[in-house]
């Protein structure tokens, strides 16, 4: 894909980085079809390819919107667009570029800075686990929207038997002991069994 950097991004770093990543794309959009908030979504903006063209227009010089922040945000980061792609186009390189670029230009309401402090401070935290627990003591009587986003105590069940010489190695990440203890229990019996 062609592209013409405004001044600003000429020279610099990230500027030459996303010119480079942004001249492999080629348009073709195999990406949407694996990406997960354009098969929910259904909007071109909400899709690798429309994410790339609205970073594109940024670095040439148009001034970003909240709603060109918006589509970013929707993004999961999830690089599943990258093994879909038949240029090697390293969308999360590039989408980390544009989300920068934009935040520096557009601002954010006070509650959602808030919101998003919150995520950032609190997920990884060690007092997420206690909270976990307390929420799912007093989840009854949680507000409906509060109480979709506590999942429910269940045990975590016992660990499958070993059965054969492989291993294999799972993230706890940073929620799910606390939020879904089961979770990886089911992975292995999945695994056992493939
Ligand atoms: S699959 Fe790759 S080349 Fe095609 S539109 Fe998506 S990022 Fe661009
Ligand atoms: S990283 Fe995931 S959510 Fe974001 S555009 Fe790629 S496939 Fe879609």
């Amino acid at each position: 894909m062609q592209t013409h950097l405004a001044p600003q991004y000429q020279d610099t770093d990230e500027g030459r980085q996303a010119e480079a990543i942004l001249r492999k794309c080629v348009h073709c959009g195999f990406c949407t079809a694996t990406c997960p908030t354009y098969q929910l979504l259904g909007d071109e903006l909400d899709g690798p390819r429309g994410r790339i063209y609205l970073i594109k227009q940024v670095l040439e010089g148009e001034q970003p919107t909240r709603k060109t922040q918006q589509h970013l945000d929707r993004c999961l980061t999830c690089r599943n667009c990258e093994s879909t792609c038949p240029s090697g186009v390293q969308y999360g390189h590039l989408v980390d570029i544009g989300r920068k670029i934009v935040d520096e230009q557009v601002g954010r309401p006070a509650t959602e800075k808030a919101l998003r402090w919150a995520l950032k401070e609190g997920l990884p935290s060690p007092l997420f686990a206690p909270a976990m627990k307390l929420g799912q003591a007093v989840r009854g009587l949680l507000p409906d929207g509060l109480k979709n986003k506590v999942p429910q105590s269940r045990p975590a069940g016992l660990w499958p038997t070993r059965e054969h010489a492989r291993k294999a190695l799972m993230l706890g990440g940073c929620v799910q002991p606390a939020s879904m203890p089961g979770g990886h229990w089911s992975k292995a019996a999945r695994s056992r069994r493939s």
